[in-house]
């Protein structure tokens, strides 16, 4: 973070008597130092406030908090309504006094994947800031406009979100210069009751865009596809099934990564390869490609730098263990990921057996039954040689899979897959393992790779 007066960070949520130079807004007391601003945050298990005094006690310039706190004098704190409002407030107080070319990212799934595609494209063109991980919320969004300094051209910021207004109040921050919205699906149905209302979070990322900014929106998805957007952006689409402004064709997959050209209608045909499996990594790249060109980047360039893609946290990374191929995609899964998934492994060149071992997906609501039974049917599509399902919702996906003649079994639990595997896998199979986060499958993998 570049120093700014504290008054001028806190624009229109209050002042500070002493105004002095902020240089971090943490939100953990255990950061606190001179010239640091401590805004407390409600938690589930923590409250920011019971740590406001000590932030101080370390050299802290100030606190945003909700109430008063003992012994924090009033000229040292701020009191906000809400304290997730204040630091997107001060994080789009900060952006103002910068002018790089921001590129907004938001979907039901691939939004990280897209990112992280985006920041492998502008950063071969100049110094590039992108969302750390997976900080895609009211704090990660300004905790990633804070890292804003004037020697950065370009920045990728990933927008997530829960319910409706959510993405509003972070694109209004961000002001992208132009926006992603990689695929509509059924993640945060639960919350959000219908796909409608889902396709209407993730269009409010045009509420920050300027007149004349690119939309880039998924073709191959049946709500993007016909979803209205507003005559003051471009609407650029993508697609890799679908006829779009950018498509891509002749894919061919190898050990390596993904071969294909890119059909441009507006800049003509370039080949690319992306360092990662399956027809949605193209998908991901595809997008980043048309809106980095639609931003101005050289096309040319921009294809060519999609082979700089480095994948993150076990989002789909394949790995060669003693001759066994390892697609671990144990970040997150919905329905729509684990199709891809699934795809991905069904294309995959292998000599042995396709082996799946899938776990549940969370938040899918009232569709949880029917969401893991068509996962089973993806199974037996994909042609899966041996799936292992763990948890009590992924009974589905096995009993499912099983009906429709994939062998299948139902493990009691992560111990039972492991030994399975260990007893059963062999040089040449390739072994997909994917499920929500909170399963925490990368514990299977960690054991397969000490004891394989
Ligand atoms: P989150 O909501 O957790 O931030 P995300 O939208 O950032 O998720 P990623 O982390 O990029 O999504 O990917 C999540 C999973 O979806 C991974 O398994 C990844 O391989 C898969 N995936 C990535 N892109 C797509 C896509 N376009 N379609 C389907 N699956 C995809
Ligand atoms: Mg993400």
């Amino acid at each position: 973070m570049q120093p700014i007066l504290a008054n001028e960070l806190c624009k229109d949520l209050g002042s500070f008597s002493d105004n002095p130079q902020i240089t971090g807004v943490i939100t953990d007391s255990r950061e606190a130092a001179p010239g640091t601003l401590f805004v407390c945050i409600k938690g589930e298990r923590v409250d920011g406030h019971d740590f406001a005094l000590a932030a101080l006690q370390k050299g802290a310039a100030g606190i945003l908090c909700q109430h008063d706190v003992e012994g924090v004098p009033q000229e040292k704190r701020i009191l906000v309504k809400d304290p997730l409002d204040a630091m997107i407030q001060m994080g789009a107080n900060y952006r103002e006094h910068f002018s790089p070319l921001l590129l907004g990212v938001t979907g039901s799934v691939g939004k990280t994947t897209t990112k992280e595609f985006c920041y492998a494209v502008c950063s071969a063109f100049g110094s590039t800031l992108k969302t750390e991980g997976n900080q895609n919320n009211e704090i990660g969004v300004p905790k990633t406009l804070f890292r804003l300094d004037s020697t950065i051209r370009y920045g990728v910021v990933e927008m997530g979100m829960q319910a409706l207004g959510e993405i509003e109040k972070l694109t209004l921050a961000v002001r992208p210069a132009g926006g992603i919205i990689t695929w509509v699906g059924q993640s945060h149905l639960e919350s959000l009751g219908t796909r409608e209302n889902i396709l209407k979070a993730k269009m409010e990322i045009c509420d920050g865009m300027p007149d004349g900014a690119p939309l880039v929106i998924n073709a191959d998805n049946d709500l993007l596809s016909v979803a209205k957007v507003p005559q003051r952006l471009r609407r650029v689409t993508f697609a890799v099934h679908t006829d779009a402004d950018v498509r891509a064709v002749g894919i061919q997959g190898d050990e390596k990564g993904t071969h294909f050209t890119i059909c441009d209608k507006e800049f003509g045909s370039f080949p690319a390869f992306i360092p990662a499996m399956g027809e949605h990594n193209v998908a991901d790249a595809l997008s980043a490609y048309a809106l980095a060109t639609r931003l101005g980047l050289d096309p040319e360039r921009a294809a060519q730098a999609l082979a700089n893609y480095s994948t993150t946290g076990h989002r789909q990374n394949v790995v060669q263990h003693c001759g066994v191929t390892v697609i671990e995609d144990c970040y997150n899964a919905s329905p729509d990921s684990m199709k891809a998934a699934l795809r991905t492994l069904a294309d995959y060149p292998v000599c042995g057996r396709r082996i799946a071992v899938l776990g549940d997906m969370f938040e899918l609501g009232e569709i949880s039954q029917q969401a893991h039974e068509s996962v089973g049917v993806m199974a037996a599509q994909a042609g899966v040689d041996w799936l292992l399902t763990v948890g009590e919702a992924a009974q589905d996906i096995s009993r499912r899979a099983s009906q429709l003649g994939v062998n299948a079994v139902h493990c009691s639990d992560k111990a039972e897959v492991l030994a399975r595997l260990l007893s059963q896998v062999k040089a040449g199979d390739a072994l997909l393992v994917k499920a929500s986060h909170g399963m925490a499958l990368e514990t299977i993998l960690e054991g397969f790779y000490k004891q394989f």
